[in-house]
């Protein structure tokens, strides 16, 4: 259930084969309600602008559904899914890509570098020293796969990182907050705030008028998680008066962001495609490889969803 199986059919095959598994087919005919079916690959199709809805329920020997992405917002609510759902932890692609895409806007947004980039203007401002590192605090929402080693790396550099989960953490070096309290003690400290929370009922506009009150004036946002999370009218509030200095978005509510969008226009936004992390052919086919053979053998692998949690 994907229509990105020309792009993996030779690397994954491989993989499997590598793995000890022999004896398979992969197939993008999703229509063969097929009892031969045992493995679901999934990354979301879009027809005439609608996301294809799947019912899973047809496929009656179906062991596990392995999707080709870390978000999995689309399976919530899905009530014809009853096996297993495998996310996408790729920690040598799609993890490092994330760890790469945000480390390089902060570090753009903490050096102020678009002031040079965008403006050459003639004039020799050497009295605007960059910051360093130090001297500047980060709150990272969401202190999963991704915004775990985002919080280590940028702690690497010197930055002070306030993270933020549903469950207590103890990351060394990290100040880990969790809960109502934890989170506007994050957001009070986030000179720039990296969201890298999933979609669920709870985190769903997380950033809306309230809560964007509590940053810092003149704090910047990076969103790399999903659009949903934000209140746009909210941010774009907040951008008009320069509360907000700058937002980097990579997601959005509609996707491609639509030609006419505010977001486009504003000065201080910086859109990005959806690019922050991708899900690289090679490292993923290895991953889903021996998630496979996992399965197979009765294991369950890393990344299985809790859909009652929502992630
Ligand atoms: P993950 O491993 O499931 O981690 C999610 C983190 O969010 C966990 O730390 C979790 O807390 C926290 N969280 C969830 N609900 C919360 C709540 N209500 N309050 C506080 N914290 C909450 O997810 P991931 O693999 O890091 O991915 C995060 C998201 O990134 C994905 O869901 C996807 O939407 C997005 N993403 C975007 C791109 C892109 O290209 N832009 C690429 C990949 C992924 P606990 O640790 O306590 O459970």
């Amino acid at each position: 259930m994907s229509d990105l199986l020309p792009y993996y059919k030779e690397t994954l095959s491989r993989e499997l084969v590598q793995k000890g598994i022999k004896n398979f087919k992969l197939s993008d005919n999703g229509d063969n309600s097929s009892e031969e079916v045992n493995f679901i690959i999934y990354s979301p199709v879009i027809k005439n602008r609608v996301k294809l809805n799947r019912d899973f329920s047809r496929f009656k020997n179906l062991k596990a559904v392995l999707s080709l992405y870390a978000g999995i917002e689309d399976f919530i609510g899905n009530k014809t899914l009853k096996c297993p759902l495998i996310k996408m932890i790729d920690k040598t692609g799609l993890t490092n890509s994330m760890v790469e895409w945000c480390l390089a806007h902060t570090l753009r947004l903490h050096l102020g570098l678009d002031r040079h980039i965008l403006g050459q203007d003639g004039i020799w401002r050497h009295k605007v020293k960059p910051p360093i590192a130090r001297d500047r605090s980060i709150g990272v929402l969401g202190l999963g796969e991704l915004g775990r080693p985002v919080s280590l790396f940028l702690k690497k550099i010197g930055f002070k990182i306030f993270g933020w989960s549903r469950t207590r953490k103890n990351i060394k070096g990290i100040i880990c907050l969790h809960g109502t309290n934890g989170l506007k003690e994050v957001l009070q400290n986030s000179e720039i705030l990296i969201l890298l929370l999933p979609l669920t009922k709870d985190t769903k506009f997380i950033l809306n008028n309230h809560s964007l009150s509590l940053l810092p004036r003149r704090s910047q946002i990076i969103n790399a998680g999903r659009g949903e999370l934000i209140e746009d009218t909210s941010l774009i509030k907040n951008l008009r008066s320069g509360h907000i200095l700058n937002a980097t978005l990579d997601v959005f509510q509609q996707e491609p962001l639509p030609r006419e969008h505010p977001y486009w226009i504003l000065p201080n936004v910086t859109v990005t495609p959806h690019i922050a992390a991708d899900t690289p052919v090679e490292s993923s086919s290895k991953v889903l490889a021996s998630n496979i053979k996992d399965l197979i053998e009765g294991k369950l692998p890393n990344g299985v969803v809790d859909l009652n949690k929502g992630y």
